[in-house]
């Protein structure tokens, strides 16, 4: 009968434990190894209960995702959220958004939410960079 404390082999979510770890403060540690490939050291416990389930930035990706996944099809000006994007850059999220034009792009959020990044460069050009000239003016001119 193997040691019901030995968790080597065993999968808790996305990691897998490999070997032990030096315990610290008397708590057990277990190397693992992330579905991702990432290597950390948890505690036991931790596993156990059902946390630490997946290494961090398999968890901020996790979020992103979920993130993504809950204002899909919002609309934000001339965009629509499709999903979440792969792509990744310290710190920012991106949105992967498909302009009314059929322009699809990954924005950062804070962009999106904040009404930065309300359409594509060349309808930013043609839809909100019209001349400041107000119509009337233009149309009487020749008057
Ligand atoms: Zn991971
Ligand atoms: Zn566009």
């Amino acid at each position: 009968m193997s040691n019901p404390e030995d968790l080597r082999g065993q999968k808790f979510g996305k990691r897998t434990v490999f070997a032990a770890a030096a315990s610290r403060n008397g708590r057990g540690r277990w190397k693992v190894r992330c579905d991702c490939g990432r290597v950390d050291e948890v505690f036991g416990t931790e596993l156990r209960a059902g946390r630490a389930l997946m290494c961090r930035p398999c968890a901020l990706d996790e979020r992103r995702a979920a993130l993504a996944q809950s204002i899909a099809g919002q609309v934000f000006g001339l965009r629509t959220v499709i999903g979440a994007s792969r792509r990744k850059s310290r710190g920012f999220m991106f949105i992967t958004v498909r302009c009314q034009c059929g322009f699809e792009s990954d924005v950062r959020s804070d962009f999106l939410f904040s009404g930065q990044a309300n359409a594509c460069v060349s309808c930013t050009n043609s839809t909100y960079r019209k001349p400041r000239t107000p119509k009337f003016v233009a149309e009487n001119a020749h008057v």
